[in-house]
């Protein structure tokens, strides 16, 4: 290399001893120091320390800051908010009028406003919330998922995670072996949702079919079949991907049980094949988010062999969007004869029937999971789980990459859709599989499911009250109420079954509406009763379309319904028997104004 012009030699050389001048030896910026070196200053004792012995401000911070969040919960029999407000506390877009201080914030000032930012939000440990699939996470899974984020391992490739990425590749194991596929050769991708879980599902049928799209982009309308009740990420896993929206086609579902329907499946395959159209995936949902149905999927699979991708296209993907309904394969194998966790009779047959509807969840190609539903994580921990890793990564292989090189042998950053990832979703996901085993998570679902039909039954014992979904298996009750002194199970029944009911259910589906939205604004309110706060619980605009509708021609003829939604191990039979006697308390109220 040329020496460097003497003048700009004499600078560099300035420079460098100004800036050996800045820091004593302990490291502080002396007096005369720029402003910089001052800030760096504070910064160096307000950083997590490299090096332990000193006094960490991390672990000081952490445990100062988490005794304030922990501040934030009610006194016991409170209110199923955090704080002293359900109220929100800014407007909308004027909340976003705002600029970066010049100066640099304090540690604790910044802090302080996090905590002030919980106040108001649901707690969802409180036995008083039960609005949707949103448990209080595990304390291991909480930890666990924390710990991550202190020395940030990230899942992009081996060298930046080595030992912790353990915790993605042993998650594929157990579920893999909890499914009953070869463990080894078991893939998981913990990604941004079950919404994520879909779309990588979805791309690997992409891919399979139409295996030129990855370079020359999607030419062909290939179809996504789903069933009318799977959830409405389908719209953004099929945007998304480019595939189009009107390319999903939706499978009816049976009245009663809420399945996918496999004799309008085949006719939709007869028809494509006679078309000569692919299939890029079926997705069987295994697990609706309101009504718990599990598809068929092992017919659905047998049905997937015999009606094969016209020639020149790969085989379409079957997968299975467990993502709220996973953990029922916890039951496939427990033992129901000696019952060893002494559920009631009640609940057993359920549970044996969740179960046997789970074990078939082997015939998927790949299954989407979200620790964040009914595992007890916090968000987010989603697994996309598929069985043929081998063939799965191979299909997706991506050239190298200059800037990163491969240092031990898991290294996703070569098939993921994400570049850097977090490891705080397969902590979380794993810390909860080792933490509860298989008892623990049986013994959390069970009991829930235990609650579930207490509920269920004292909302049987109510006149003016009907469950509407007491078919399903899962841990929702869906349920409406009626004016005082109406045979609920009558007027119900015509609502659904007569298209002469159809005024009374559209009358009936708003007194619903009126009647959640009163129990929502009494729980934000902090309103009591009795001197006892009052629920947080939600309502379905149309789990269900009545049964004069099944072609949803008619977008008012579905059913609305209360929802009670217990998802945390606080809720008791009491907690059930207050929430009756607040809905009828709304009720009273609604129709008092009306
Ligand atoms: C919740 C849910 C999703 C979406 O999952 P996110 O984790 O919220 O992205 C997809 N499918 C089903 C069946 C669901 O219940």
């Amino acid at each position: 290399m040329d020496a460097l012009p003497p003048k700009v030699a004499a600078t560099k050389h300035a420079t460098s001893k100004a800036y050996e001048s800045h820091f004593k030896a302990d490291g502080a910026a002396h007096d005369k120091a720029p402003k910089w070196a001052k800030y760096r200053t504070e910064m160096t004792g307000e950083f997590p320390l490299p090096y332990r012995g000193g006094k960490d401000p991390l672990a000081e911070q952490i445990g100062k800051f988490v005794g304030k969040l922990d501040m934030l919960r009610p006194e016991k029999g409170g209110p199923a908010y955090l704080g002293d407000s359900g109220a929100l506390t800014w407007t909308y877009p004027e909340v976003k009028d705002v600029k970066i201080a010049r100066e640099m914030g304090t540690l604790e000032g910044v802090l302080d406003e996090v905590v002030g930012m919980f106040q108001g939000l649901g707690n969802w440990g409180s036995p008083l919330t039960m609005c949707n699939v949103l448990p209080q996470g595990n304390t291991a899974a909480i930890m666990a998922s924390m710990m991550a984020q202190v020395f940030a391992p990230s899942l992009i490739e081996g060298e930046y995670s080595w030992n912790v990425q353990r915790a993605e590749l042993e998650t594929a194991g157990m579920l893999g072996n909890l499914i009953g596929w070869d463990p080894l050769n078991t893939g998981a991708i913990f990604t941004w949702g079950g919404s994520g879980c879909w779309t990588y599902g979805l791309k690997y049928g992409l891919t399979r079919v139409l295996p030129h799209s990855r370079e020359k982009g999607i030419r062909t309308d290939a179809k996504v079949i789903c069933s009318q009740q799977a959830h409405y990420v389908q719209e953004n896993a099929s945007d998304w991907t480019g595939i189009g929206m009107d390319n999903v086609v939706r499978v009816q579902t049976d009245v009663v049980t809420n399945q996918m329907d496999v004799v309008d499946l085949e006719r939709i395959l007869k028809e494509l094949t006679a078309s000569k159209t692919p299939v890029a995936a079926i997705v069987c949902t295994m697990g609706t988010t309101d009504s718990s149905a599990f598809d068929p999927i092992a017919k659905v699979r047998a049905l997937l062999d015999r009606y094969p991708n016209p020639e020149g296209f790969g085989k379409a993907i079957l997968y299975a969007d467990a993502v709220v309904g996973w953990s029922w394969i916890y039951f496939k194998d427990y033992d129901f004869a000696t019952n060893p966790l002494g559920f009631s009779d009640r609940v057993l047959p359920i549970l044996r029937q969740n179960g046997e509807m789970m074990k078939e969840i082997e015939h998927a190609d790949c299954v989407g999971i979200d620790f964040h539903k009914v595992g007890f994580a916090p968000y987010v921990s989603s697994c996309f789980l598929y069985k043929d890793a081998a063939a799965f990564e191979s299909l997706h292989r991506r050239g190298k990459d200059a800037y990163l090189q491969v240092r031990t042998p898991y290294n996703p950053m070569y098939y993921t859709l994400e570049v850097s990832r977090t490891c705080s979703g397969a902590l979380a996901g794993w810390a909860t599989l080792k933490y509860f085993g298989l008892e623990g998570m049986q013994a959390i679902l069970g009991g829930i499911l235990e609650t579930k039909y207490y509920l269920e039954d004292l909302v049987d014992t109510q006149p003016d009250m009907v469950c509407v979904n007491p078919e399903d298996t899962g841990l929702i009750t869906l349920f409406r109420v009626y004016p005082k002194g109406t045979n609920a199970k009558a007027q119900f029944t015509k609502e659904l079954t007569e298209p002469a009911g159809r005024a009374d259910l559209i009358k009936n589906n708003q007194l619903t509406e009126a009647v959640g939205n009163k129990l929502f604004e009494w729980f934000r309110a902090g309103k009591k009763l009795d001197g006892k706060y009052t629920p947080w619980m939600s309502f379905s605009t149309g789990f269900r379309v009545a049964d004069y509708n099944r072609d949803e021609q008619d977008s008012e003829e579905v059913v609305f319904a209360l929802k009670s939604f217990p998802m945390n191990v606080f809720v008791t039979p009491e907690t059930m028997k207050w929430a009756v006697h607040c809905v009828h308390a709304a009720r009273d109220e609604v129709l008092k104004d009306a």
